[in-house]
């Protein structure tokens, strides 16, 4: 590792497009995060019509509907033999919603656009004709991924999601719907990258999920040899994580 303090790279893509139910909140905690152990984070912000950058550490897209979707398929389409090379070398990604579903390998929209993805994830989505019902409510989800625990958050989306034979799911639902209402699981997670229909936003009541994408992307930038991350208190974001299960456990629907 270099001397002085670490620093990440954080590339944000279309935040002015692909930010609903308050995703941008997922950057501001990890922002934070990082500020309170003295870690630098360099954040750059990919806006249509914009090339990806060199290089990253950490990449987030939150979720947009159908509308901001069509306008940034194409150009994340584009950019995603750079996204796949990113994640097979372990950058840590974190996809919401409308921006997972075009990290995966494509979105049939309701008024049958064909979008493309960048093929992040083994998935692809298709949404129900006009007037089908969406998939609004409070979900519990349990990750696939150790150590994590619960999740606990908000899905709002047409689109149902399907894993293909190279997908793994991020959590299987308790309450809600997941990826399509039928096979109970939620999200999709490769290498280091994670896509989930959560909102909330997600980061910051989910202080574990939170470091779990910084030590990858301190992994990605320093190798074996990069610093621990710092404990900090989490009672806060805990007890935020408390309330949004036990409202999910009395207000979501069982899962399928
Ligand atoms: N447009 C997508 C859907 O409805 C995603 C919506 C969202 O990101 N909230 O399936």
């Amino acid at each position: 590792m270099s001397a002085g303090a670490p620093s990440l790279r954080v590339v944000v893509l279309y935040p002015d497009l692909m930010d609903v139910y308050a995703d941008r909140g997922n950057a501001i905690a990890l922002a934070d995060r990082c500020r309170r152990r003295g870690i630098g984070l360099e954040r750059v912000d990919v806006r249509l019509g914009k090339a990806l950058p060199e290089e990253a550490d950490l990449v987030l897209i939150g979720g947009g509907q159908d509308r901001e979707q069509e306008r940034v398929a194409p150009e994340l389409a584009a950019a995603g033999g750079r996204l796949r090379a990113w994640r097979d070398e372990g950058v840590a990604m974190l996809a919401v919603c409308g921006g997972y579903q075009l990290f995966g390998r494509g979105y049939r929209t309701s008024r049958g656009a064909e979008l493309p993805g960048a093929g992040v994830f083994d998935v692809t989505t298709v949404a129900p004709p006009p007037g089908a019902p969406r998939h609004v409510g409070e979900v519990l989800a349990f990750s696939e991924i150790p150590g994590l625990g619960t999740l606990a958050g908000f899905e709002n989306h047409a689109g149902r999601t399907y894993l293909g034979p190279g997908g793994r799911p991020f959590a299987r639902v308790e309450r809600g719907r997941g990826n399509n209402g039928q096979d109970g699981t939620e999200g999709a997670i490769s290498v280091e990258a994670v896509g989930t229909y959560l909102h909330g936003p997600l980061l910051p009541r989910h202080p574990a999920l939170s470091d779990r994408l910084l030590e990858a992307a301190m992994r990605h930038r320093y190798g074996t040899g990069a610093p621990a991350l710092a404990p900090l208190a989490d009672a806060y974001a805990e007890a935020a994580h408390a309330v949004a299960a036990r409202v999910a456990r009395e207000r979501g629907v069982p899962a399928p």
